[in-house]
């Protein structure tokens, strides 16, 4: 299921960052868990009634310089215009309305994308006259809160819950395999889109008219339909972005939200770096399909060594997806595209795949006894039984009679076993830990 995005824009100071922090509490993630990457505190995974969402800080993207903060407004008000089904306006109900906040609303307001205009450091009953000036901004009816004291945040959640239902993005009723092209600038997305598109397939429609100014196209493959998210599309529509690379990461996370498989795109030319890894991670994080694709392989000068050493690097750089299948292609010339849509199958059957309960604990009690579970201060740990929880990506459930002795190793070695058993080719692996007495 997809997972609304919901975007933070407004000037420096009005309390974006404060807002952000008591919603999403201690629950920001954007690449947690991925060794050898940097943590960004810019998106977060928020619950509220039920309702699954993710947080953006547009501001956290990169720090406001005073004489260019104009600039930087409008690139992030474009992002959450791009990237987002909900548009946080906040503005500063202290400070008054100012033109950059003029400036914002004439931008988001003609975008389909519900926008909620917030007013901040509203914390007395007599400050809240203040807000009706920001009615000039065009934006409905103005939402006072105080997020550092925490007021009024239970009913702008409300109306951000309100909004999903508004937006015309249907969440839960396209069953259509969606597909995210990933990678950095000028590693080839648009090319492999292209021929994706181009070749033996038919485009349907684009999908104009969503809220989001995405560009996804659905193609048919073997009289399936399937929808392609193209990130370099925007990029290019909007240069506005320029290169920075945090813009094309936050791009990135929305695209994987809505992506059953991710299309990591490798420059064969410059190899692996660290915003690769990031983008992978993200895909991981976030419990998708993925495929490794090794684009400009047409530009190597191979050798019977050449393959093993490109494995080797993207295997220790990626070490955390050693489950991704990994292709070498040529998008300019179509070397190998055809397997993309192959894998992408596969993967998702994958993806999909439940293990029963009988054959899984099979597997499981033929590790324990391979490998015993390690014991802490007399206690050994027991490990009862195993279910998968679900699919999408498969989560398994082990019940065991005390979490501190399992160590992170041992459910690595579960892990693995299941994959010999199982193999899960393309998918990451959850697991939640219960305990029973
Ligand atoms: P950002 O630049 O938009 O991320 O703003 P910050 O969250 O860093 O907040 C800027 C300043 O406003 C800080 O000094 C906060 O303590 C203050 N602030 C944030 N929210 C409120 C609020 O609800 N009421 C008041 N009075 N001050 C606030
Ligand atoms: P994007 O920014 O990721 O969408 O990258 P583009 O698809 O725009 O490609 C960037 C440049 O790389 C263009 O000049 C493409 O022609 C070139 N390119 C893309 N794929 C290949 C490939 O497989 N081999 C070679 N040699 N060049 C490629």
């Amino acid at each position: 299921m997809q997972k609304p995005v919901v975007a933070v824009v407004g000037r420096p100071n009005v309390g974006k960052s404060t807002l952000f922090n008591k919603i999403a509490g201690s629950r920001i993630s954007i690449v947690e868990d991925t060794p050898g990457v940097t943590r960004d505190r810019i998106f977060a995974d928020c619950e509220w009634l039920g309702h699954k969402f993710s947080l953006i800080d547009t501001g956290g993207i990169e720090p406001f310089s005073k004489d260019i903060i104009l600039s930087q407004m409008r690139r992030q008000a474009q992002l959450a215009i791009d990237t987002a089904d909900v548009i946080l306006l906040l503005v500063d109900g202290r400070v008054g309305m100012t033109p950059a906040d003029l400036e914002v609303s004439n931008m988001i307001r003609k975008t389909k994308t519900p926008v909620l205009l917030v007013v901040n450091k509203i914390e007395t009953k007599s400050l809240e006259k203040d807000i009706f000036e920001f009615y000039n901004l065009g934006l409905g009816d103005p939402i006072a809160i105080s997020a550092e004291q925490a007021l009024g945040l239970g009913d702008l959640l409300d109306e951000v819950i309100k909004s999903f239902e508004k937006s015309e993005i249907d969440f839960e009723e396209d069953d259509r395999l969606k597909i995210a092209v990933l990678g950095k600038p000028n590693v080839g997305k648009s090319t492999l889109v292209n021929r994706l598109l181009g070749e033996e397939r038919v485009i349907v429609s684009n999908i104009p008219g969503t809220t989001r100014d995405a560009i996804d196209s659905v193609f048919k493959y073997y009289g399936e339909e399937y929808v392609l998210i193209d990130t370099a599309g925007l990029r290019k529509k909007n240069k506005i972005y320029d290169d920075i690379e945090k813009y094309s990461i936050v791009r990135a996370v929305a695209a994987v939200e809505r992506a059953d498989v991710c299309l990591l795109l490798i420059d064969a030319e410059t190899g692996i770096t660290e915003q690769d890894a990031k983008i992978a991670g993200i895909a991981h994080n976030r419990g998708k399909a993925a495929i490794i694709v090794v684009n400009k392989w047409d530009t190597i000068d191979k050798d019977n060594t050449t393959i093993k050493s490109f494995e080797k690097d993207i295997r220790s750089k990626l070490s955390f997806m050693s489950y991704a299948p990994i292709l070498y292609i040529s998008a300019l010339d179509g070397q190998r595209v055809n397997k993309v849509m192959e894998t992408v199958l596969q993967v998702s059957n994958e993806h999909a795949k439940r293990i029963t309960t009988g054959l899984l604990n099979d597997i499981i009690s033929e590790a324990i006894l391979l490998n015993q579970p390690p014991s802490d201060k007399g206690r050994r740990l027991k490990i009862y039984y195993a279910t998968q929880a679900t699919i999408r990506p498969p989560t398994f459930i082990l019940f065991v009679n005390t979490k501190d002795i399992l160590h992170f190793s041992y459910v690595r070695y579960l892990e693995n076993q299941i994959r010999n058993s199982f193999g899960f080719v393309g998918t990451p692996i959850k697991f939640l830990i219960r305990e029973k007495s």
